[in-house]
């Protein structure tokens, strides 16, 4: 029977393995954790608005049949001459390999943002930065300096708008609970580019902003950072910012164990991969997620989102099951169905499209949070969803 080895528990790992599951073949999945987390919900969490352990769930609790054997380890390198992958306590042999380990922080080379900047990375860097400011917060009761109240975001992508919708909502309880003029607090978002969130049409940006600005955010469009110390921002032509949080939401790249490897790569270090999903470079590893370079059919490179990742995983293990059973020509082209974007802008509303249809407001939001049933839905069916959803749902 051919081995099987599923690297990375994120959207597209997890979505090839409960299909792998379903379709009967057995495999090895391994994840840094024990638990899948749910990264797109990470802001919720880093803003205040539910614990960090309510977006993560066991995999044992997904993948429940005992053919389906979880390693938890870390990926250090891949040998594709033998076939094996080296990990942190040990090795595996593979004759099929689904390589999903996601994404790192894309830096883009500005000197001290990795060292002086908080993330929304995984689980800890999501509550790290609810810490994070609770102690500011609290520090300035006894110091009474104003960079404890100061937060910069850095980036108005999806991730930086979502994460201001929470922060805006989160603060003003915050001061409340600990007699603060919230007055007082200064939450600014510093963008590079001439506006924020690209990924809507222009008149729901003007919508975000809006929702935003009336909350008390700064959005500061078109300001590039060019470089971060401790608690300071240099900006290219303005004044620095000091600030004792700095948040970095300014994009993502693949692992660079890709490019390591000599894959064939784009510059987000993602790896080209053919119609099927194999890696171009070798036709037994399947690529998915934000370390796989797909391109739609305009020719240009799909974003890499949990919805592209999630309908990746699955054509990976059809294709796989195909593959394994000698059956190569019922291989299919990977197809995305793209059924819009939706950005929280807080708890109760959001800006969007949803099928080329704009949405805004609560619909928006009432949106975002189906589409979080849906995931469990697909992800662990009905015990999974009924299980988690008062969780992660929040009405
Ligand atoms: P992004 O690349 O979409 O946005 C990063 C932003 O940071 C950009 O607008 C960029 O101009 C800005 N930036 C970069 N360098 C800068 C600098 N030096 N100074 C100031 N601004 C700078 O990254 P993201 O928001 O982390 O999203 C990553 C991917 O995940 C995207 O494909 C996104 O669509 C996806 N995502 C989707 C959702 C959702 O569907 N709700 C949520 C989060 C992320």
């Amino acid at each position: 029977m051919a081995k099987i080895v599923i690297l990375g528990g994120g959207y597209a790992g997890m979505m090839a393995a409960t299909h792998l599951e379903q379709l009967g073949e057995s495999f090895t999945l391994v994840n840094a954790h024990e638990y899948h987390y749910l990264t797109t919900l990470l802001h919720e969490a880093a803003g205040g608005r539910s614990d960090v352990h309510n977006y993560c769930i066991p995999i044992r609790d997904i993948l429940t049949k005992r053919t389906s054997e979880l390693v938890v380890d870390k990926v250090k390198t891949i040998n594709r001459e033998n076939r094996t992958v080296t990990l942190e306590n040990g090795e595996l042999s593979y004759d099929y390999l689904v390589y999903a380990i996601g994404w790192v922080p894309e830096f883009f080379g500005i000197p001290g943002l990795a060292e002086y900047s908080l993330g929304i990375r995984d689980l800890e860097s999501a509550k790290e930065i609810r810490q994070h400011i609770e102690e500011c917060f609290k520090k300035y009761k006894e110091t009474q300096d104003s960079r404890d109240l100061r937060i910069v975001v850095g980036g108005a992508g999806l991730t930086g708008i979502e994460l201001l919708g929470e922060l805006m909502e989160f603060l003003p309880q915050l001061c409340q609970q600990l007699d603060i003029d919230f007055s007082l607090v200064d939450v600014q978002c510093i963008e590079a580019m001439p506006s924020i969130l690209p990924q809507v049409a222009p008149p729901l940006r003007d919508v975000a902003a809006k929702t935003l600005t009336d909350k008390g955010a700064k959005l500061r469009i078109g300001i590039k950072i060019l470089k971060v110390e401790p608690n300071k921002v240099i900006l290219e032509g303005a004044d620095p910012v000091e600030a004792s949080t700095i948040i970095w939401t300014g994009g993502v790249r693949a692992n660079p164990l890709l490019q390591e490897l000599g894959f064939t790569c784009d510059r987000r270090g993602r790896a080209k991969v053919t119609p099927y999903l194999q890696s171009v470079d070798d036709e037994r590893i399947f690529i998915g997620g934000d370390s796989a370079w797909c391109d739609d059919e305009q020719g240009r490179p799909l974003p890499p989102t949990a919805q592209v990742a999630t309908q990746m995983g699955t054509t990976i293990a059809k294709n796989l099951h195909a593959l394994v059973h000698g059956h190569k020509e019922e291989m299919k082209s990977f197809r995305p169905s793209l059924k819009g974007t939706l950005a929280s802008l807080g708890r109760e509303v959001g800006v969007g499209d949803m099928g080329g249809i704009p949405v805004r407001g609560m619909v928006a939001s009432l949106a975002k949070e189906a589409t979080k049933v849906k995931y469990l839905w697909e992800l662990g069916g009905m015990r999974l969803t009924a299980e988690k959803t008062q969780q992660v749902v929040q009405l």
